[in-house]
């Protein structure tokens, strides 16, 4: 048998993988691999690396040279040498040697397309520009490197937020280069949904990155010293260079011109054996059609892994294999500054635009234990079948650990699993890599929860559009985070006081309730569910929502950057912080609890600083110094780890920004003021007066010896029995009357004491009565106290209520807080 001459087009993923594959099979075939371009087998997916500066050895990228693949795999290697036309008839093609300026042709027995794609450059007005770029080989890197440098770009605009546009963004900000991003969607990074690329957005503009979503470009202007874009809204962008990312087309020219069938997508149509349609003729890589897998639908997806693959699938078929392909998952991943963004499988737009039918669930656990230094968190969607429970795809955002979750789901997609399976994985753990329930084994029990009916859930849409007439929205996490920010419409009952509350809720309304992630909206949930209630949990809790409906709130973040243009320099943190705090890896409401009792320690005015890894802060700290007053000073980005300041103020906060309607668990204390000492007396209005500047609704319910703290000084008359007269006679009367607990003196303690507060102006407890009437502190008299040792009301300061043991009660029960001093 004569040996087999094979011809493969294109030098660099497939081609260069179906060579070396060819010649493992066979010593004996002749093989020639053209390559249009100077050099092969280079790692596209490197290049952005390497102008942002990470790969700094550009010889790196050359993964072979022509030189190596015919020294190693006897390979007839042939640069700078363009197919220019296929034979199918005579198995002929013809070849254009670009530097010997000669065309000639070569026969086939074999013949492997692998030509790649183009980048789309539509026909804007302006896009021949010497300023605009595209990126796809490495002499296309050169040129954009030698323009950064000799022409010392300061700032660029990248039209697109795909996967190459965004690594060019991060290549540009590592040069210290300012960059647009202008992208015709709502959203970056399309094949994940809109909700997962608002966590990039943010990073985005940490990174001081101006974003400019749902607008394109209507054309370029040349300008003395650069170009003028002009947008669809009619916003004009100067700019120094113009990196083009909006995508590529499979290059099909070839193919088509030589009779080949092309899809409809504009691919090369071919078989699971990669045979196009003629017999003799193999396509892979990203100029072909493949069949999404979860969907069976043609698609075109460009991706190194498949294109290697099915490079090696055409070897195999040529040489008598029969080696199949068996779709394309879209399995990616892409750095964006410190997150990473992953999928797998289909995403909700895809599903819908299908119909096929879908439930979703997010959860947003740490991506490894908690405890261990460096956790950060995942924001992960899991998409699968509402009967079977089938996976049908994946998508996921957080700082580290997002390749691992990702690729376990694409191996339990291929594999045809369920979300059941996910319960069932058993990964490796150990503090440092993950945890002993992973994020992947968390996603499968709460999708099993749903499928299995122990947890209705509901989603942001639904919340958004809340019937108030039938359902109710209850927030289950703790006052401070509510106090943070919740979802309009709200009522806060914090889980663990949920069963004290039961009565408080409607049971002829739907509760939607919520929390942070979904955890503790799924324990009350259970509870709920088990009391009769009609209840549905938030899949993802609060973090899902402000996925969904804030990212406007991060104009906060542009703000700070246009100000400055370096929202991410490290080193510009104020260096009179008092005090610094290290809550990374701790998760929420953690950072903020430790806030606050930080800044409780802290002076007015005094600043700190908070270092966390949670992205969820950006939102939260500028939220919550707004509500209580604190000044957010700034926010820095360093080592991945996220640097607030805030200066100690006043604490009144923004109340006019209260929206919502807290009507079980408002931010409540009690304080029983059962002592009649000074002393006792100060600190509980003390505590009283600093709870209601923080926005509590405090109650001071005195009863026994406390009750004479709120006497009037002067002598009221009112009609008393003897036994009374005399207990009104021996008991003090009034702030300015009682005495300290302890040291008295016969009075001298006391004196002391009070002229100690004067020199060092701590109010009189007189005034801090007042402070406390004046901030809206309820004070109640016990009524059966009174009774008992004969005070009337009018003996009482004028707004101090009578109130019953009931009333308390109540009252102690509204509130997470119940002091008895
Ligand atoms: P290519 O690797 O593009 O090779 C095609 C070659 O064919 C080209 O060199 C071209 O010059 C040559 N050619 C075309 N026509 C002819 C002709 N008529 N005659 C001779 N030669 C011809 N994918 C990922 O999965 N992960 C990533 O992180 C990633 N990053 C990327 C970053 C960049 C900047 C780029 C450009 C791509 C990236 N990709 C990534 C995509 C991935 O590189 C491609 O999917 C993969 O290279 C496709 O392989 P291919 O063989 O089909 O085409």
């Amino acid at each position: 048998m004569s040996k087999k001459k094979i011809v493969i087009v294109g030098g660099v993923a497939g081609g260069a993988s179906a060579a070396a594959r060819a010649r493992r099979l066979s010593e004996d075939a002749e093989i020639i691999l053209f390559e249009r371009g100077p050099y092969i087998s280079f790692a596209n997916c490197g290049l952005p690396y390497h102008i942002g500066g990470e790969i700094k050895d550009r010889d790196r990228l050359l993964v072979q040279t022509p030189e190596s693949m015919e020294g190693r795999f006897n390979i007839d290697v042939r640069i700078n040498s363009e197919v220019i036309k296929i034979d199918i008839e005579n198995k002929l093609i013809e070849i254009n040697n670009k530097a010997r300026n000669e065309v000639y042709s070569e026969s086939y027995d074999a013949l492997v397309l692998s030509p790649g794609a183009s980048a789309i450059r539509p026909p804007i007005p302006g896009i021949d520009n010497e300023r605009i770029f595209t990126l796809r080989n490495i002499p296309d890197m050169d040129q954009i490197n030698g323009f950064i440098a000799e022409q010392e770009v300061r700032c660029a605009v990248v039209v697109g937020g795909g996967y190459i546009g965004l690594e060019m963004v991060e290549a540009l900000r590592n040069r210290k280069i300012e960059v647009t991003v202008v992208e015709l969607a709502e959203q970056v990074m399309g094949p994940v949904d809109p909700e997962m690329a608002t966590l990039l957005h943010q990073e985005l503009r940490m990174h001081g990155v101006d974003l400019r979503l749902g607008v394109s470009v209507v054309g370029f202007d040349a300008q003395d010293n650069g170009l003028s874009i002009t947008l669809s809204n009619d916003d004009n962008v100067l700019s120094d260079m113009v990196i083009l990312a909006i995508g590529v087309r499979p290059e099909n020219s070839l193919a088509k011109a030589a009779g080949l069938k092309i899809g409809e997508l504009g691919g090369i149509v071919v078989n699971q054996h990669m045979l196009t349609s003629d017999k003799n003729i193999y396509a892979v890589g990203d100029a072909i059609e493949v069949e999404e897998f979860v969907s069976g639908k043609s698609a075109l997806i460009p991706l190194a892994g498949p294109a290697n693959r099915q490079g090696r699938i055409a070897a195999d078929n040529i040489f008598g294999r029969d080696s199949v392909y068996n779709a394309t998952q879209g399995t990616g991943i892409c750095k964006v500054f410190n997150q990473t963004v992953g999928m797998t499988g289909l995403n909700e737009k895809l599903l819908k635009r299908f119909e096929i039918a879908y439930e979703k669930i997010y959860v947003h656990p740490a991506q490894h234990a908690g405890y261990y230094p460096g956790s950060t968190p995942i924001s992960f969607k899991l998409l699968f079948a509402p009967e079977s429970g089938k996976i049908l795809g994946a998508q996921a955002v957080g700082a580290n650990g997002v390749d691992k979750r990702i690729d376990v789901l694409a191996m339990a997609i291929r594999a045809g699993q369920t979300v059941y399976d996910l319960e069932e994985a058993e990964l490796s753990y150990a503090p440092p890599y993950g945890s002993a329930k992973d994020v992947v084994n968390y996603a499968g029990f709460v999708a099993s929860n749903v499928l299995k009916g122990d947890m209705g859930i509901c989603h942001v849409d639904e919340v958004l559009n809340i019937d108030g007439s039938k359902q109710i929205l209850v927030d289950v996490r703790t006052s401070l985070e509510f106090e943070m920010g919740s979802i309009p419409g709200s009522i806060n009952v914090p889980v663990d006081l949920l069963r004290l509350h039961l009565a408080d809720l409607p049971r002829d309304r739907e509760l939607l309730v919520y929390c942070r992630v979904g955890l503790r909206g799924y324990i009350a949930s259970r509870i709920l569910q088990q009391h009769g209630f009609n209840v549905r949990n938030l899949s993802g809790g609060y973090t899902t929502y402000k996925m969904v409906v804030d990212d406007a709130s991060l104009e906060w973040v542009q703000s700070m950057c246009s100000d400055t243009g370096e929202i991410s320099c490290a080193g510009d943190i104020p260096n009179d912080v008092a005090v610094h705090i290290d809550a990374c890896g701790v998760q929420c409401p953690g950072p903020i609890q430790k806030l606050k009792q930080a800044l409780d320690e802290l002076e007015h005015g005094e600043m700190l600083s908070i270092a966390t890894s949670d992205p969820g802060f950006v939102n939260d700290a500028p939220a919550w110094c707004k509500t209580t007053g604190h000044e957010f000073i700034e926010m820095v980005v360093q080592d991945g780890s996220y640097i607030t300041t805030i200066r100690k103020n006043s604490g009144l906060g923004d109340k006019s920004n209260a929206k919502f309607t807290n009507v079980a668990a408002k931010q409540a204390m009690t304080i029983v003021l059962f002592s009649g000492d000074f002393d006792k007396a100060m600190a509980a209005f003390i505590i009283a007066n600093g709870a209601a500047t923080m926005g509590y609704e405090v109650t001071i319910f005195s009863t026994f010896w406390g009750l004479n703290v709120l006497r009037k000084h002067s002598p009221i008359k009112v009609q008393k029995n003897l036994i009374e007269k005399m207990m009104g006679k021996m008991m003090p009367r009034g702030a300015n009357k009682v005495a300290l607990s302890k040291m008295h003196m016969l009075g001298m303690g006391t004196k002391m004491i009070k002229g100690i507060m004067k020199k060092k102006q701590v109010a009189s407890l007189p005034d801090l009565i007042a402070d406390a009437k004046e901030a809206g502190v309820k004070l109640v008299g016990c009524s059966m106290t009174m009774d008992m040792m004969g005070i009337r009301q009018e003996e009482l300061l004028d707004g101090v209520e009578k109130g019953g043991v009931a009333m308390y009660l109540n009252k102690a029960g509204e509130g997470s807080l119940n002091l008895f001093i």
